[in-house]
């Protein structure tokens, strides 16, 4: 099973500027690539006889116009026309639409190498670059397969690593769980445990939208100067700083979730879940709850892969299954509640339970009858 870990590196001026020519050239070559199959294309259609130009980055970098392209490394050009050919055949294939050049400006910054790849504790190495530092050790033990170097848009370096693993089958266990997604909580489980996500954004939310303010009022000034945005130096500025309160959002986000979904297969033999439609959830512009949603979506895509890594069984259940109006004591359905009411004691039984654990007991329940 190949897997993939972006890991952030911190390059040095000299291995900086190495990554930043290789996007460039890489970009250069795939927009060089592209324009000689219009061209040729064209020139076909005109005449049968023509020959076509099949330069490629062997030729190219003999030229000495083009001589800049020896200084990086080959394996991330010949990678680029792969890829142009992949998605010049899509284009008839299917629905993917003719490839596009790629501006300066917008395209994104990256390029895929497996020469000299190695990796020693916290740092790793590829040809023509050297040892780079990087944040964190390697997740998976197994054969690097390949590295792709990446800046975002705050200007950050990323390396993502994909390793194929060896078996990863964990010994079975005999616990199995049910996973409510609440409210009041991220998600709350069978067991008891209300497992909160709102701290990490909270603080960050209020900045956020500060500095989304001040953006606006930036763009304000530069369109009051008729100044245009790429040149407004205060405006790119500011811009760069929202970048970077998305990217930790985001960051601390998906930690959580990796932390979560990774503890929840390890302990538990069978995780029993809603299957919730988030997609069709209502969009929703406050950023509290649209961070709750689309963790939703994210935390079953990790459960999901991670169970299959693990030999665990993921089960979900309908979600029209009304796990908070049958009591998980007696089976009773006592009827709709108010989403206000966070517990209520069953007119049956007379147990008294708390909303959100009661459903996700119900949860566990319903979908070990569906496996048993
Ligand atoms: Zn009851």
């Amino acid at each position: 099973m190949k897997k993939a870990h972006k890991i952030r590196i911190y390059p040095n001026k000299k291995q900086a500027i190495q990554f930043q020519k290789t996007f460039g050239c890489v970009r250069f070559y795939w927009n060089f690539l592209l324009n000689q199959r219009i061209t040729n294309y064209k020139m076909k259609k005109e005449n049968e006889n023509d020959k076509e130009d099949k330069t490629t980055y062997a030729t190219l970098k003999k030229q000495e116009e083009f001589a800049w392209l020896k200084e990086v490394e080959a394996q991330p050009l010949s990678q680029v026309a792969m890829d142009l050919n992949k998605a010049y055949n899509n284009t008839f294939k299917s629905n993917f639409g003719f490839p596009k050049f790629k501006s300066k400006k917008y395209s994104k910054k990256s390029y895929r190498t497996a020469m000299g790849m190695k990796v020693n504790g916290n740092y790793f190495y590829v040809s023509k670059v050297g040892w780079v530092k990087m944040a964190e050790t390697l997740r998976f033990n197994g054969k690097l397969m390949n590295v792709t170097i990446s800046q975002s848009k705050s200007g950050k370096y990323f390396a993502t690593f994909l390793v194929d693993t060896e078996n990863f089958v964990k010994r079975p266990v005999k616990e199995t769980i049910g996973l409510d997604l609440g409210l009041t909580h991220f998600c709350i489980t069978s067991a008891g445990e209300k497992i909160d996500n709102k701290k990490f954004y909270r603080s960050l939310e209020k900045r956020l939208v500060m500095e989304q303010r001040k953006l606006s009022k930036r763009f304000e000034v530069a369109k009051s100067h008729k100044r245009k945005l790429d040149e407004s130096r205060n405006y790119q500025k500011q811009k760069v700083k929202v970048a970077r309160i998305h990217e930790k959002i985001q960051n601390q986000r998906l930690d959580f979730l990796h932390k979560l979904s990774s503890r929840l297969t390890d302990e538990n033999q069978i995780i029993c879940i809603e299957d919730l439609n988030v997609k069709g959830l209502v969009k929703n512009h406050k950023l509290a709850k649209s961070i709750s949603d689309a963790s939703w979506s994210e935390f079953v895509r990790q459960l999901e892969y991670k169970s299959a890594w693990k030999g665990r069984i993921l089960v979900k259940i309908d979600r029209f299954f009304p796990s908070s109006q049958l009591c998980s004591s007696c089976g009773h359905n006592d009827g709709k509640k108010e989403l206000h009411i966070r517990e209520w004691t069953c007119t049956n039984c007379d147990i008294t339970h708390d909303r959100d654990v009661n459903a996700s007991i119900n949860i566990r329940t319903e979908g070990l009858s569906g496996i048993a």
